[in-house]
């Protein structure tokens, strides 16, 4: 951010303008709106300006700027559009301490003024740091269409309701107070004049007063393996009812959607503190929400409870004395197996199937290798990429045959999903050539069903979702 945007006080604040012409006058139009005293230096001034100094709404010199002028002004605009003159100027009102913009010239000026979407008291900002002038135009005509008119009169009215607001306590119940304010009862009651929305505040006040504070909540989510459509109806229920939604970076953007519009999202996942936030961190967040009142949807990929750190989460949550249930969700490993047509048990091959971590807080995590290496045992290993070759080595050290069919799916139930089919013994190479960058499930002891796997013979075990015969919907 080369620039910064503020907004600086005008009331008191002397701005002082050297030009007369279009560009003069563009600038003026906006400062006019604006508290500050304005001092327009220009030796052949544009009719208007003639006017505006008239009516009083500025001073009027007409004659070129001389060092002392710009004595005592905050801002300096030079606006001759002539390169040798603006310099000229800018170098007096620089030298006498002022903020000087040379209109059309971004890299002399300490400040630029940016495009304005004015409902005043509330006004926005739109700076492009001089990269897209059209840019900014475009998203400045989008927020005047999309903001009503009449929040500016909302926003003054409002302004002098605040105090009175007071009586309702601080946080989520005077936020809520707000947004209801703005969001519905405002804008119904503006249709029938201002002096109706006053009535509407005070009736709303009225409503929020004897509202009873809904205690905070915390639902621990489980959001499913990505597609949205395998996410539970009380999963569902849960984000339409959310003021606040914690989510995982695993959770994809087409379920966070389905949040309440008013929702705040939260990403737990990078937060501003790099690629990961602490886990304490996670669980004063979701504390701090709970505590505020509000409705806290904790959304984990897949189901909450298998590998997501959730014990941790809930202690947070019981020690903070709030309530808190869980939401189950589908497990990666469900859909990973659904997405190579097998099942998770089978009568006479495996009457147990292991979910395992290929890595905990210490590292490669350790299991019952003896017992995985049995023949026809059925392993999910979550987060299995990187320990592939730790895994691979405990297993074949404790007597695994190295034909063991070895299955990833990357990304199940997702668009881009894809299987990597290969044997415990090419499971190191395989997943090297196969480069996969998302979140995979590896299951040992599982081959696609031969009806998907037997067309793809000579593939080298990487499909994708797009391809009928890695896509278990599809060939099944
Ligand atoms: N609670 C989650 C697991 C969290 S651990 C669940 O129940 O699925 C994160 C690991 O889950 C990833 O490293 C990966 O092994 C697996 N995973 C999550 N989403 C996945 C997906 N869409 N496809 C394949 N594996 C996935």
């Amino acid at each position: 951010m080369d620039h910064f945007p503020i907004f600086i006080r005008t009331k008191g604040t002397r701005v002082v303008l050297s030009g007369g012409g279009p560009a003069a006058l563009a600038k003026l139009r906006l400062l006019l709106k604006t508290e500050a005293a304005i001092t327009v230096h220009a030796l052949d001034p544009a009719p208007e300006i003639r006017g505006w100094h008239e009516s009083g709404g500025l001073a009027l010199v007409e004659r070129p700027l001389e060092p002392g002028d710009v004595r005592g002004a905050a801002l300096f605009y030079a606006a001759d559009e002539d390169e040798g003159e603006d310099a000229r100027t800018a170098a007096i009102a620089e030298a006498e301490g002022a903020l000087v913009n040379i209109v059309d010239n971004l890299h002399d000026s300490a400040f630029i003024t940016p495009a304005i979407v004015d409902r005043d008291p509330v006004t926005v900002a739109i700076g492009t740091e001089g990269a897209a002038p059209v840019l900014a135009r475009a998203i400045k005509a989008d927020l005047e269409e999309r903001l009503p008119a009449t929040l500016g009169t909302l926003a003054r009215i409002g302004k002098e309701f605040r105090k009175v607001a007071e009586a309702l306590p601080f946080g989520r119940a005077r936020r809520d107070f707000w947004r209801d304010y703005y969001f519905r009862a405002g804008p119904e009651a503006m249709q029938r004049g201002e002096a109706a929305v006053e009535t509407a505040l005070d009736t709303l006040l009225g409503d929020h007063l004897e509202r009873k504070a809904r205690p905070g909540h915390v639902a621990f989510v489980g959001a499913g393996p990505g597609d949205p459509e395998l996410l539970t109806l009380k999963a569902r229920k849960a984000l339409d009812e959310a003021d606040v939604v914690i989510h995982d970076r695993l959770v994809p953007g087409a379920i966070l959607e389905l949040a309440r519009r008013e929702a705040v999202l939260i990403d737990a996942g990078k937060e501003g503190f790099g690629l990961s936030t602490p886990q304490e961190q996670i669980n004063d967040l979701i504390v701090e929400h709970g505590r505020d009142g509000a409705q806290v949807v904790r959304l984990k990929g897949g189901d909450a409870t298998i590998f997501g750190r959730l014990d941790e989460e809930i202690d947070a949550v019981d020690a903070a004395g709030i309530d808190w249930s869980i939401v189950p969700g589908i497990t990666s490993a469900s859909a990973a197996v659904a997405a190579i047509g097998q099942s998770l048990t089978r009568r006479g091959r495996n009457s147990s199937v292991r979910f395992l971590t290929g890595h905990d807080t210490k590292g490669f995590a350790d299991h019952d290798w003896k017992a995985l290496a049995r023949p026809g045992e059925v392993a999910a290993i979550y987060m299995g990429k990187k320990s592939a070759r730790f895994i691979q080595g405990r297993l074949i050290m404790h007597g695994a045959d190295r034909q063991t069919p070895v299955t990833l799916v990357e990304n199940a139930s997702r668009p881009e999903q894809s299987v990597l089919e290969t044997t415990l013994d090419a499971l190191p190479a395989a997943l090297a050539a196969a480069e996969m960058n998302g979140p995979a499930l590896t299951f040992i002891g599982l081959a696609p069903r031969a009806a998907l796997a037997s067309s793809n013979r000579h593939a080298t075990g990487l499909g994708s979702a797009h391809d009928p015969e890695f896509s278990a919907q599809e060939a099944l």
